[in-house]
């Protein structure tokens, strides 16, 4: 890429989807606000986004093109709406066509080809995390599939969220099922790595599955799976009600629908994951699923659309981020200094991340639990 003419490299990323690439004017709102700016590291979207205009040259490291977690929080902060993440993800997508990713990000994308999932593991393990319990297969009678995500599938910590919450379900007698080893990643983290092509025929398999079995209601396990299904899958011939597992949770709660205690009285903070929360305006249902189970809600310095990113999106769970740069280290010592015994979240990311944080920064007394794990705990 580096001895491509600048206007040419300019037009391929606006072609690419960048298409807000020549609105920026310079002006600086997004690095203010990029979690960047807190931590060791060269990445600042400004400064991506003058490359961009004026080509790739210089940019192609790990560090400063893969930076972008694509938290969302510049982009609230543009004066000129530019889509910054929309940019980032075209100026990847060059990079990735030449074959010029980080090591790490190739085999994910090389898994999800080949396996369907980002974690290299066989398809035929895709539903280990059900062992022992009672989930039932997805058939057009059911009122939701329940999509488990690649990481609450395969990622031993993240399993839990999903154990949790078919325990919820199943005592709440929600109407629901799973389709098993034939479901693919929905492809969110792919597109935003930058591979195009990749994305298109994990969505092309997940939507003729979904479609030939009469699925219409979607519950996600993940964020990142919410805001793809319910933004990007409709143009592409997928079109469903979808869920988040923690609003589905409040609504149940809030209907009496699950047999709570109301009895623990710890105080939980609560981390606002980037995709539920600015991605898609949920702010208030895990907070109340969290009050239902009597829990003394204390916010953070920073909440609701100011959240921290954990630093999982954009691919960046699966790259090597030494503690001097990760967000979710600041995060946990915010969780601590507001008093919180656990600090409670609502995205596998988020739960992997501030699990790793809590232990570098040995915080011993602060427990990280995903919101169906602290609801299923206090089920009477
Ligand atoms: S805030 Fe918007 S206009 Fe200003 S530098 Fe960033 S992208 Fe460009
Ligand atoms: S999306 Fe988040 S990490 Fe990416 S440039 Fe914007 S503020 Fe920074």
């Amino acid at each position: 890429m580096g001895q491509t003419p600048f206007l040419e490299v300019n037009q391929a990323i606006v072609q690419n989807g960048g298409a807000d690439l020549n609105a920026c004017m310079q002006c600086g709102l997004c690095a203010a606000v990029c979690p960047w700016r807190e931590v060791e590291g060269e990445f600042l979207p400004r400064l991506m986004i003058r490359q961009g205009q004026l080509g790739l040259e210089g940019y192609e490291s790990d560090e400063v093109l893969f930076g972008c977690t694509t938290c969302a929080k510049c982009v609230l902060n543009c004066p000129r709406e530019v889509d910054i993440i929309g940019v980032m993800r075209a100026m990847r997508s060059l990079v990735v066509e030449s074959g010029g990713a980080p090591e790490t990000l190739k085999a994910v994308l090389g898994s999800c080809h080949a396996n369907g999932n980002p974690w290299s593991e066989p398809r035929q393990k895709r539903m280990a995390w059900t062992e022992g319990l009672d989930v039932p297969t997805y058939t057009p009678d059911k009122e939701y599939l329940l999509f488990v995500c690649c990481t609450s599938c395969y990622e031993q910590r993240s399993q839990k969220i999903a154990r949790s919450l078919v325990e919820l379900l199943n005592r709440a007698g929600v109407s629901y099922g799973v389709l098993g080893p034939e479901q693919n990643c929905c492809g969110e983290s792919v597109r935003k790595i930058g591979d195009e092509a990749l994305f298109q025929k994990l969505v092309g398999a997940n939507v003729e599955l979904f479609n030939a079995r009469g699925v219409k209601k979607i519950i996600t396990t993940s964020p990142h799976c919410l805001k793809t299904f319910a933004s990007e899958y409709p143009e592409l011939g997928g079109d469903y009600q979808v869920i988040h597992s923690s609003q589905l949770l409040a609504a149940l709660a809030g209907a009496g629908k699950l047999p709570l205690a109301g009895t623990d009285s710890r105080q939980v903070a609560f981390h606002d994951p980037c995709y539920l929360g600015r991605h898609a305006g949920a702010f208030e249902p895990p907070r109340q699923a969290l009050a239902a189970c009597g829990a003394r809600v204390v916010e953070m310095e920073r909440e609701r659309e100011f959240s921290l990113c954990c630093g999982g999106g954009g691919g960046r769970v699966w790259m090597e981020t030494p503690p001097e740069r990760r967000f979710s280290l600041l995060r946990v010592r915010e969780a601590a200094a507001a008093g919180a015994e656990i600090l409670a979240t609502a995205c596998p990311y988020c739960l992997s991340l501030l699990e790793d944080s809590r232990k570098t920064a040995g915080l011993e007394n602060l427990r990280i639990m995903e919101i169906g794990e602290l609801l299923a705990e206090n089920l009477s």
